[in-house]
């Protein structure tokens, strides 16, 4: 159909196609914004890395994230997105920006790496970010996962003053005991709860009682995949600390994200 470029392949990438386009440095930062609820202005953004590729097009990271985590190719794709994370968010504050902070996904095989917290503040020392701008993103099963080499670096990343995130709350296998030792400052809300939560009161019961259990151990809440409006004004009233969604902003590369910045903070 037509001539528009692809935004995103279903085929999984070859490992070789994927060191092929790190090597040629075409991976891209995207930021999706994060919602303050309480201040009215955006908090900071989530960065969201795409494969800008030169003939099949803007390549979603569903795509090609397995592949470099099963390749270990996520480790060199990792230590890129970090640092290109960091570079930004210092232009932004330098360029004068309100001060937000910026979220990262890391895998699992990044944070088992002994020396990921050395690594991780060097990046912060060379870009002169402040470890509190920081925000790691970890899913679930992973954050809350009992290995002594993951405790040992999300309290070393927590005594830097790096924030910590659990992804895609509610979908992993969570035990409240490990929750309540983890040192996690914020839980974000499965985008799946979210889009069903305006038509399937088990969904919304579910969407509550995350709300609910996080600001009782307190933690702030984000929820993800928010499109509607009648999403947005139930998880205002169900309390939600942070919104991110289509419905306040689309991920998009960074001279979008800055345009709508300021016109959106206090
Ligand atoms: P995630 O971290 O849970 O990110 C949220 C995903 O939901 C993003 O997909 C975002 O574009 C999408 N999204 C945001 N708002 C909405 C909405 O209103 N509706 C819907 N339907 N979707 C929305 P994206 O960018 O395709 O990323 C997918 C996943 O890939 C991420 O899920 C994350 O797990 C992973 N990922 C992305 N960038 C990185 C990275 O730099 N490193 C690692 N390790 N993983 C990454
Ligand atoms: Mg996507
Ligand atoms: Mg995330
Ligand atoms: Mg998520």
């Amino acid at each position: 159909m037509g001539t528009a470029p692809a935004t995103h392949s279903l085929t999984a990438p070859t490992v070789n196609a994927l060191a092929d386009g790190l090597n040629k440095g075409e991976f891209v930062p995207f930021y999706q914004p994060l919602w303050d609820v309480q201040r009215q202005c955006w908090e900071g953004v989530e960065m969201l890395v795409r494969w800008q590729h030169p003939t099949e097009g803007l390549i979603q990271p569903d795509t090609f994230i397995p592949v470099a985590e099963q390749s270990g190719l996520i480790l060199e794709l990792g230590a890129f997105v970090l640092r290109a994370a960091c570079q930004q968010m210092m232009h932004w504050r330098q360029q004068g920006l309100p001060e937000g902070i910026i979220a990262v996904n890391v895998s699992a095989l990044q944070i088992h790496q002994p020396d990921f917290v050395e690594d991780l503040a060097r990046i912060l020392r060379d870009t002169g970010l402040t470890a509190p701008a920081l925000e790691l993103e970890l899913t679930e099963t992973l954050a809350l996962e009992d290995t002594p080499i993951l405790i040992e670096n999300l309290h070393r990343c927590q005594a830097l003053g790096i924030r910590l995130s659990i992804d895609d709350f509610g979908t992993g296998s969570s035990s409240l005991a490990r929750l309540q030792c983890c040192p996690v400052t914020r839980l974000k809300i499965d985008k799946t709860f979210v889009t069903h939560m305006t038509t399937e009161p088990k969904d919304r019961a579910i969407t509550d009682s995350i709300i609910t259990l996080g600001h009782n151990l307190n933690l702030s809440i984000v929820a993800e995949g928010v499109e509607t409006a009648t999403q947005q004004q139930l998880l205002e009233k169900l309390g939600c600390d942070v919104l991110q969604g289509y419905r306040l902003a689309r991920p998009a590369d960074a001279k979008t994200t800055e345009a709508l910045w300021p016109d959106h903070s206090v």
